[in-house]
């Protein structure tokens, strides 16, 4: 905890805060503003040494970041050797150099990215995050109240690697003492562990992923957890439609917020009161683009998109290629905010590709998830494309169901989706029953729908093929 954290924390969330209700004009202003000091810092990198404007940088993908990682830190800022000793011995969420924090990307793909922020504007996008998360909860004395309440706040979140996540967290008790009572609770407990930990000590903001979240969610249902939170936030996964139900089910007094952010940009957006997703504008740009990098249409899903982290100048990143998938909505949002709406696809999840016998079909998660919505005795799923057109589902039944009756009708809904889809009897497919469903690697993200399989060279997607009626 650096004195630059301690005050320039409270300073950008009682001004972004402030901007949740700003015109427009007044966002693109301020990302102007910042577009231009980003540029000036990038000015001081060897890889942008002669940027003219934040539109001449070319697309930035991790791979070439990570060959010339030395060139794209600002001068005085950790060169990637002393990132990796970090890396190697340090602990999540201590600084390096006295105000650095290193953190990587969990590699689930490819190469590892290493990533630097500096303290300030570290305090900065978290500032951001929260003052979208309370958009609408402070009162007019607000900041004071908030102080005065000792609010408390619960992140059940992995701490063992060098996530942007686990440092947050990590880093949340030493900045709240002060006028927060923070805890940072390690997913790696076991769940009773994890619910005696927020049972006594009930938080008012209850952060977690979206999947953790739909179990603690359903341990408050059976009683055992006794939290009634005001707000809670989910994050690092998407918030199935599944999850969304019983969450809102569990904390009927809650505000549900959803992040999206990643360890290269852990604020580019939240959601509003109606549940639509609003791109932090005045900390990050965010372009749709296609596969090759050009700007697809807004309303138009876009192959990935090229993020401008505005508040980190000491790893300038601009226009860095970030694999999510998403669509920028720019009618406005009936909720008043100045920021534009964007749909959110994936994430952790993968498009399957399989073979109807003509042709590959592209079958994005979502279906897949709406397709078992609602299954009584069904409380998790995973999807594995194990070798092309072959499917396997691992489920997570309730207790107290009867496991022949889950498994059969998860069977019914998987049959007639694939039929629906063309797909019967080409796709073999099967259904197991496990425990708990298995976490991912370092960051413990849970990969719900996972591909084994490469995808081909070209696909149709599966809803311009679905056989309506039968
Ligand atoms: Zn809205």
């Amino acid at each position: 905890m650096t004195l630059r954290e301690v005050l320039a924390f409270p300073t950008e969330l009682a001004a972004a805060y402030g901007r949740n209700d700003a015109t427009r004009t007044a966002i693109l202003d301020l990302q102007a503003v910042r577009l231009r000091r980003l540029v000036e810092a990038a000015r001081t990198t060897r890889a942008y040494r002669d940027l003219g404007g934040w539109r001449d940088a070319p697309p930035l993908p991790k791979e070439r970041l990570m060959a010339a990682f030395d060139d794209h830190v600002a001068p005085g800022v950790p060169g990637l050797q002393t990132a990796r000793e970090f890396l190697a011995h340090g602990r999540p969420g201590d600084v390096v150099e006295g105000r650095f924090t290193v953190a990587t990307t969990s590699g689930t793909t490819g190469e590892v990215g290493v990533f630097v922020v500096d303290d300030g504007a570290f305090a900065r996008l978290r500032a951001t995050v929260f003052a979208r998360i309370f958009r609408g909860q402070l009162r007019p004395e607000g900041f004071a109240l908030l102080a005065k309440r000792r609010y408390r706040l619960a992140f059940v979140v992995a701490t063992g690697g060098h996530t942007m996540t686990s440092a947050m967290a990590l880093r949340m008790p030493r900045l709240g003492r002060a006028f927060a009572d923070v805890r940072t609770i390690s997913i790696d407990d076991s769940l009773p562990r994890i619910i005696d930990a927020l049972n006594d000590a009930p938080p008012q903001l209850l952060h977690s992923y979206s999947t953790v979240l739909e179990v603690l969610a359903h341990e408050a249902l059976r009683g055992r957890l006794r939290v009634a939170p005001e707000i809670v936030t989910a994050g690092s996964e998407a918030l199935t439609p599944g999850a969304r139900a019983v969450i809102v089910r569990a904390f009927p007094g809650a505000a549900l917020r959803e992040t999206w952010g990643a360890t290269e940009h852990v604020a580019l957006a939240s959601s509003c009161p109606l549940g639509h997703l609003h791109v932090n504008e005045d900390a990050a740009v965010v372009e749709a683009v296609d596969a090759a990098d050009r700007p697809v249409p807004p309303g138009t899903w876009a192959d990935h998109v090229l993020v401008t982290n505005l508040l980190n100048h000491a790893q300038p990143l601009l226009r860095y290629r970030l694999h999510d998938r998403v669509c920028i909505d720019p009618t406005p949002c009936p909720c008043g905010s100045p920021f534009v709406r964007a749909l959110l696809e994936g994430r952790s999840d993968d498009v399957l590709f399989l073979h109807d016998g003509e042709r590959f079909q592209a079958h994005p998660p979502i279906p897949w998830e709406t397709a078992l919505l609602g299954t009584p005795g069904l409380r998790q799923f995973m999807l594995l494309h194990e070798a092309q057109n072959q499917l396997r589902w691992t489920i997570v039944v309730d207790e107290g169901a009867e496991v022949a009756v889950v498994v059969a009708a998860v069977s019914t809904r998987v049959r007639r989706y694939l039929r629906e889809h063309g797909l019967l009897p080409g796709v073999v497919w099967s259904v197991a029953v496990a425990d708990a469903l298995p976490r991912h690697g370092q960051s413990r993200k849970l990969r719900q729908i996972a591909s084994g399989v490469p995808p081909p060279l070209s696909s149709v997607p599966a809803a311009t093929l679905r056989r309506v009626g039968s």
